[in-house]
């Protein structure tokens, strides 16, 4: 027979903005070994602000935020994002970006670019080492994009991020609900992730990761875990498809996240809060009552 219960827990999930493709994933949220979070976008709100601008060489601030505002200017990621913003706010809106070629997204390091017979590089310390950059490496905290033009290192832009409201109530909520191993996966740089981690009581951060990198973490979290038990990723989505199709249950930012991160998620959070996790394992609880 149908398990009724099952569908009395979807409908109280989708009222509450919490889409579950299944009744199945509703009984593995009650039997939660491990709660697996993307950082950015995920815990945080994946709206970055640039905090500093430090040009190298005989660049200015002006034009290491120009170039910079010229590679991101076709991409979807929060940093870009926070990086054009930046440009039109400061620079106003006069790039010319009908002159931009050749534009490749290097996911986890970076973009790079053609612009009027230059190359530009715009990423992380992996992106340079890729591009044979002779580059200062930024020691101060926070998220840091590197510039390169023509193959001369050009400067450091940092940017930070912020919590969400309800990251720190979440991890609370989920404790309370006895789910205690609670980890965090991000491509950002080891001091951004750890201060994060600590900012939240997280059992571990793995930081510094490709996407693929991620995928390895979580096979290893499932081959750990206790039998019976599932390991729920959540994530926002720009990258993370295979990670949230791998997961036992995969959780999806509906509004942040991409068409395929929706797709590969068994549960979609379409108000995009974190809390939304907790409540479900509330309802999934309730409804297992129902059932048995
Ligand atoms: P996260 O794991 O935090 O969601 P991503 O996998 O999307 O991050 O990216 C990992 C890292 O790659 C970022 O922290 C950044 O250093 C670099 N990166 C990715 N895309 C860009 C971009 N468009 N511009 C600059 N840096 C980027
Ligand atoms: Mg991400």
């Amino acid at each position: 027979s149908i398990p009724l219960g099952f569908f009395g827990g979807i409908g109280a999930a989708s009222k509450k903005g919490i889409l579950v493709k299944g009744g199945n994933y509703l009984e593995a949220i009650n039997q939660i070994d491990t709660v697996v979070f993307d950082k950015t976008g995920t815990l945080t709100k994946g709206v970055f602000q640039v905090t500093g601008i430090h040009p190298a060489g005989s660049f200015t601030e002006e034009e290491v935020l120009e170039f910079a505002a010229l590679a991101e200017f076709n991409s979807n990621h929060p940093i870009a994002q926070s990086v054009v913003q930046a440009y039109d706010q400061r620079l106003g809106n006069q790039l010319h970006q009908e002159n931009i070629t050749g534009f490749q997204e290097i996911a986890g390091h970076g973009v790079k670019v053609q612009y009027e017979g230059q190359e530009i590089l715009a990423g992380n310390d992996k992106l340079m080492k890729q591009g044979r950059i002779d580059f200062q490496e930024w020691q101060e905290g926070g998220t840091v994009v590197y510039l390169a033009v023509s193959g001369k290192f050009a400067g450091t832009i940092v940017i930070s991020d912020e919590l969400k409201e309800d990251a720190k109530k979440t991890m609370q909520d989920l404790k309370q609900l006895g789910i205690n191993k609670l980890v965090m996966l991000t491509g950002d740089n080891q001091e951004t992730g750890q201060r994060v981690g600590r900012e939240l009581s997280l059992d571990r951060v793995y930081a510094e990761l490709l996407p693929a990198d991620k995928v390895g973490i979580l096979e290893r979290i499932i081959q750990e875990k206790t039998s019976k038990k599932s390991v729920v990723f959540v994530g926002d989505g720009i990258n993370d498809a295979p990670v949230l199709a791998r997961a036992d249950v995969g959780v999806a930012m509906g509004g942040l996240g991409s068409d395929a991160a929706i797709e590969a998620a068994d549960i979609v959070l379409m108000t995009d809060e974190p809390a939304k996790l907790a409540e479900a394992v509330g309802i999934a609880r309730k409804t297992r009552n129902v059932v048995w």
